[in-house]
Protein backbone atom coordinates (compact mmCIF):
# COMPACT_ATOMS: atom_id res chain seq x y z
CA UNK A 1 0.00 0.00 0.00
CA UNK A 2 1.43 4.00 -0.53
CA UNK A 3 -0.02 6.86 0.16
CA UNK A 4 -0.43 9.20 -3.11
CA UNK A 5 0.32 12.27 -3.72
CA UNK A 6 -2.92 14.67 -3.76
CA UNK A 7 -3.66 16.78 -6.79
CA UNK A 8 -4.43 20.73 -5.58
CA UNK A 9 -6.03 23.85 -6.98
CA UNK A 10 -5.29 25.16 -9.69
CA UNK A 11 -3.48 22.11 -11.05
CA UNK A 12 -5.63 21.53 -14.59
CA UNK A 13 -5.61 17.89 -13.91
CA UNK A 14 -8.28 18.33 -11.34
CA UNK A 15 -10.57 19.18 -14.35
CA UNK A 16 -10.41 16.43 -16.21
CA UNK A 17 -13.67 13.49 -16.41
CA UNK A 18 -12.83 10.45 -15.20
CA UNK A 19 -13.75 7.07 -16.89
CA UNK A 20 -16.49 4.52 -15.79
CA UNK A 21 -14.28 1.27 -14.47
CA UNK A 22 -14.95 -1.77 -16.99
CA UNK A 23 -12.77 -4.65 -14.60
CA UNK A 24 -13.36 -5.11 -11.49
CA UNK A 25 -9.77 -6.81 -10.85
CA UNK A 26 -6.90 -7.59 -7.97
CA UNK A 27 -5.19 -3.76 -9.59
CA UNK A 28 -8.42 -1.93 -8.24
CA UNK A 29 -8.34 -3.61 -5.27
CA UNK A 30 -4.65 -2.58 -4.70
CA UNK A 31 -5.78 0.83 -5.98
CA UNK A 32 -8.58 1.54 -3.47
CA UNK A 33 -6.17 0.12 -0.59
CA UNK A 34 -3.83 2.59 -1.54
CA UNK A 35 -6.32 5.55 -1.84
CA UNK A 36 -7.92 4.45 1.65
CA UNK A 37 -4.52 4.95 2.96
CA UNK A 38 -3.98 8.66 1.33
CA UNK A 39 -7.32 9.94 2.90
CA UNK A 40 -6.26 8.50 6.27
CA UNK A 41 -2.64 10.13 6.26
CA UNK A 42 -4.46 13.54 5.50
CA UNK A 43 -5.75 16.22 7.45
CA UNK A 44 -9.23 15.09 8.23
CA UNK A 45 -11.21 15.00 5.57
CA UNK A 46 -14.76 12.56 5.05
CA UNK A 47 -14.27 11.68 1.04
CA UNK A 48 -11.86 11.77 -1.34
CA UNK A 49 -12.26 10.68 -5.12
CA UNK A 50 -9.56 8.76 -7.63
CA UNK A 51 -8.85 11.95 -10.06
CA UNK A 52 -7.64 13.58 -6.54
CA UNK A 53 -4.53 11.03 -6.93
CA UNK A 54 -4.10 11.61 -10.90
CA UNK A 55 -6.57 8.43 -11.55
CA UNK A 56 -9.01 9.37 -14.04
CA UNK A 57 -12.11 6.66 -12.85
CA UNK A 58 -14.98 6.86 -11.74
CA UNK A 59 -14.49 6.05 -7.66
CA UNK A 60 -15.02 7.68 -4.78
CA UNK A 61 -14.89 6.97 -1.20
CA UNK A 62 -16.98 8.31 1.39
CA UNK A 63 -16.83 8.14 5.34
CA UNK A 64 -19.19 10.90 7.20
CA UNK A 65 -19.05 8.08 10.70
CA UNK A 66 -16.80 10.66 12.42
CA UNK A 67 -19.96 12.65 12.98
CA UNK A 68 -21.17 10.71 15.63
CA UNK A 69 -25.37 12.27 15.32
CA UNK A 70 -25.89 11.74 11.77
CA UNK A 71 -26.96 8.92 10.21
CA UNK A 72 -24.56 7.31 7.57
CA UNK A 73 -23.97 4.42 5.70
CA UNK A 74 -20.34 4.21 7.37
CA UNK A 75 -17.52 3.42 5.14
CA UNK A 76 -18.45 3.83 1.31
CA UNK A 77 -16.50 2.81 -1.43
CA UNK A 78 -19.06 3.83 -4.57
CA UNK A 79 -17.61 2.92 -8.05
CA UNK A 80 -19.20 4.40 -11.40
CA UNK A 81 -22.16 6.18 -8.75
CA UNK A 82 -25.22 7.58 -10.61
CA UNK A 83 -27.77 9.56 -8.83
CA UNK A 84 -31.29 8.22 -9.64
CA UNK A 85 -33.46 10.32 -7.54
CA UNK A 86 -33.11 13.21 -5.82
CA UNK A 87 -35.10 15.72 -3.65
CA UNK A 88 -34.87 19.11 -1.33
CA UNK A 89 -32.24 21.97 -1.77
CA UNK A 90 -29.92 22.61 0.80
CA UNK A 91 -27.16 25.12 1.02
CA UNK A 92 -23.91 24.25 3.21
CA UNK A 93 -20.24 24.32 4.27
CA UNK A 94 -17.97 22.41 2.20
CA UNK A 95 -13.90 22.12 2.10
CA UNK A 96 -11.61 19.81 0.11
CA UNK A 97 -8.38 18.25 -0.12
CA UNK A 98 -7.64 19.68 -3.21
CA UNK A 99 -8.40 22.90 -1.84
CA UNK A 100 -6.32 23.11 1.42
CA UNK A 101 -6.91 26.72 1.85
CA UNK A 102 -10.72 27.49 1.67
CA UNK A 103 -14.07 26.27 2.47
CA UNK A 104 -17.51 27.67 0.81
CA UNK A 105 -20.85 27.46 0.92
CA UNK A 106 -22.36 25.35 -1.45
CA UNK A 107 -26.22 24.31 -2.44
CA UNK A 108 -26.73 20.40 -3.25
CA UNK A 109 -29.24 18.00 -2.87
CA UNK A 110 -31.14 17.39 0.57
CA UNK A 111 -32.03 13.81 -0.50
CA UNK A 112 -30.56 11.64 -2.81
CA UNK A 113 -30.90 7.72 -3.88
CA UNK A 114 -27.32 6.62 -5.62
CA UNK A 115 -26.65 3.66 -7.76
CA UNK A 116 -23.03 2.37 -7.19
CA UNK A 117 -21.01 -0.52 -7.46
CA UNK A 118 -18.57 -2.14 -4.53
CA UNK A 119 -15.36 -3.06 -4.94
CA UNK A 120 -15.96 -6.72 -5.85
CA UNK A 121 -18.45 -5.22 -8.80
CA UNK A 122 -21.75 -5.84 -7.14
CA UNK A 123 -24.33 -3.29 -7.31
CA UNK A 124 -26.12 -1.22 -4.52
CA UNK A 125 -28.88 1.00 -4.72
CA UNK A 126 -28.40 3.71 -1.20
CA UNK A 127 -30.82 6.44 -0.10
CA UNK A 128 -28.89 8.65 2.01
CA UNK A 129 -29.46 12.83 2.81
CA UNK A 130 -28.08 15.84 4.60
CA UNK A 131 -24.25 15.56 5.00
CA UNK A 132 -23.56 12.04 3.97
CA UNK A 133 -25.39 13.27 0.68
CA UNK A 134 -23.59 16.27 0.23
CA UNK A 135 -20.07 14.43 0.71
CA UNK A 136 -21.49 11.85 -2.22
CA UNK A 137 -22.22 14.72 -4.46
CA UNK A 138 -19.33 16.83 -3.77
CA UNK A 139 -17.28 13.36 -4.33
CA UNK A 140 -19.09 13.02 -7.95
CA UNK A 141 -18.29 16.50 -9.18
CA UNK A 142 -14.67 15.26 -8.94
CA UNK A 143 -15.34 12.75 -11.45
CA UNK A 144 -16.47 15.10 -13.57
CA UNK A 145 -13.99 17.48 -13.59
CA UNK A 146 -15.43 19.77 -11.07
CA UNK A 147 -14.35 21.76 -7.52
CA UNK A 148 -16.67 22.75 -4.94
CA UNK A 149 -15.15 26.08 -5.93
CA UNK A 150 -17.20 25.87 -9.21
CA UNK A 151 -20.20 25.41 -7.48
CA UNK A 152 -19.73 27.93 -4.21
CA UNK A 153 -23.37 29.97 -4.07
CA UNK A 154 -21.24 33.56 -3.78
CA UNK A 155 -17.35 34.14 -4.99
CA UNK A 156 -18.09 37.51 -2.70
CA UNK A 157 -19.52 35.95 0.70
CA UNK A 158 -19.67 32.20 0.15
CA UNK A 159 -15.97 31.42 0.08
CA UNK A 160 -13.81 31.54 3.49
CA UNK A 161 -9.89 31.07 4.65
CA UNK A 162 -9.37 28.32 6.43
CA UNK A 163 -7.36 29.90 9.82
CA UNK A 164 -5.10 27.26 10.30
CA UNK A 165 -4.39 24.63 7.57
CA UNK A 166 -4.88 21.05 9.27
CA UNK A 167 -5.53 21.89 13.21
CA UNK A 168 -8.38 19.57 14.28
CA UNK A 169 -10.38 21.37 16.34
CA UNK A 170 -11.73 23.39 13.70
CA UNK A 171 -12.41 21.29 11.43
CA UNK A 172 -16.07 19.86 12.32
CA UNK A 173 -18.13 21.79 9.87
CA UNK A 174 -15.51 22.01 7.06
CA UNK A 175 -14.31 18.60 6.85
CA UNK A 176 -12.40 18.13 3.45
CA UNK A 177 -13.93 15.60 0.96
ZN1 LIG B 1 -13.00 17.45 -2.81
Amino acid sequence: MAVLEVLVYPDARLKQKSRPVEEFSEPLLHFIADLEETMAAGPPSVGIAAPQVGRFERILLVDVSCKPKIKSHGRLIMINPEITDKEGNIVGREGCLSVPDYTGNVARWERIEVTAFDKLGNRHVYSMEGFEARAVQHEMDHLDGLLFLDRVVSRRDGLFRRKVYGKKSSETDSRRS
